[in-house]
């Protein structure tokens, strides 16, 4: 079965009114190649202003970059999958390095959680995972991914994997201009495959879409073009530049 080819872009913590209008706009404006999904992600703050001047739904959605395990109450600063509906938004990054590494020391667990709560409230999610530098250089690549994925095989069921793209980022290549080659990340994705196969059972491992994200831009997308499990890319810095529109249609 072809797997739908998925863009997403992750604005991280940038981004004004008018910088997101552009960015929107020109998506809206652009020939973006058919079978081809794309989802943005801008700051919290921006979700219904992207949402109500993208013009490309459904081929173009806008999507949050972390949700709680909760729909309400006293958790201050965190994101409502219930306000996501309610703002129609249908979407979300999931498990990103910078939270698990940097803003927020998110585990595995949590990180599960929120996957099935989202799921369970009608809100799909990029789930991330990715090896740090360390973790690569001793070895441990494949161990790191299936260890951060273990939990969340455990709470979902067959069905929630229909509302699940998993995002392969190496840690050390996010935002550092240092992409892995294409050789080295379909390598990696097929090995993610073959646990998902040995988890979830073939049929199963074969739809579940895999993006590539780190340093991931216009000129290298293509590179990866021909890369048999390699489903598409999550992109950080790129996604704010034109060059975006070449990386969504990298795969013509
Ligand atoms: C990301 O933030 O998910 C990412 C892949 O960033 P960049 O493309 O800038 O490396």
């Amino acid at each position: 079965m072809a797997r739908t080819f998925f863009v997403g872009g992750n604005f991280k913590l940038n981004g004004t009114k008018e910088s997101i209008k552009t960015i929107v706009e020109r998506l809206n404006e652009a020939k973006l190649a058919e079978n081809t999904e794309v989802v943005l992600c801008p700051p919290a703050v921006y979700l219904d202003y992207a949402n109500t001047i993208n013009k490309k739904s459904p081929q173009v959605k806008i999507g949050a970059q972390n949700t709680y395990t909760k729909a309400s109450g006293a958790y201050t600063g965190e994101n409502s999958v219930e306000a996501l509906k309610d703002i129609g938004i249908e979407w979300t990054i999931l498990g990103h390095s910078e939270r698990r590494t940097v803003v927020a020391r998110e585990d595995d667990e949590l990180v599960a959680e929120k996957t099935k709560f989202a799921i369970d409230s009608g809100v799909k999610v990029i789930l991330c995972i990715g090896e740090l530098l360390e973790e690569r250089k001793s070895g441990i690549t494949l161990d790191v991914c299936k260890k951060q994925l273990l939990p969340t095989i455990a709470k979902l069921t067959k069905e929630d994997w229909d509302s699940v793209v998993i995002a392969y980022e190496p840690v050390w290549a996010i935002g550092t201009g240092l992409a892995a080659t294409p050789e080295d990340a379909q390598e990696t994705h097929k090995q993610i495959r073959d646990f998902l196969k040995e988890k979830l059972g073939e049929e199963l491992s074969e739809q579940i879409r895999i993006l590539y994200g780190g340093s991931a831009n216009g000129a290298n997308a293509v590179t990866f073009k021909d890369k048999a499990d390699i489903d598409g890319f999550l992109v950080g810095g790129a996604s704010l530049k034109p060059e975006f529109v070449e990386i969504i249609n990298s795969r013509q």
